[in-house]
């Protein structure tokens, strides 16, 4: 089985807020979001998350999901797809 790229697409990042800033992938339409957060004693914590269609995706600790732009186009040989 030839192998599938996984990798996704970043498209321009945006910033949210000073605490967020969010990245789509051009291909499968997964949000990428990168948060910080600092506690009481001013110690930031960084961390990424993942999301499509309101939903986030659990991919496993810090890991990111592969690119389903496969699943596009599964979705598109089932003909489930909402045309344009
Ligand atoms: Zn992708």
């Amino acid at each position: 089985m030839k192998a599938v790229s996984t990798r996704h697409k970043w498209g321009d990042r945006e910033e949210r807020s000073p605490l967020k800033s969010e990245t789509e992938c051009a291909r499968c339409g997964v949000v990428r979001a990168s948060l910080k957060r600092f506690d009481e004693h001013g110690r930031g914590s960084f961390w990424k998350e993942f999301w499509r269609d309101g939903e986030r995706l659990d991919a496993g600790d810090g890991m990111t999901p592969p690119c389903d732009a496969r699943l596009e186009r599964q979705r598109d040989a089932a003909g489930l797809r909402v045309p344009a």
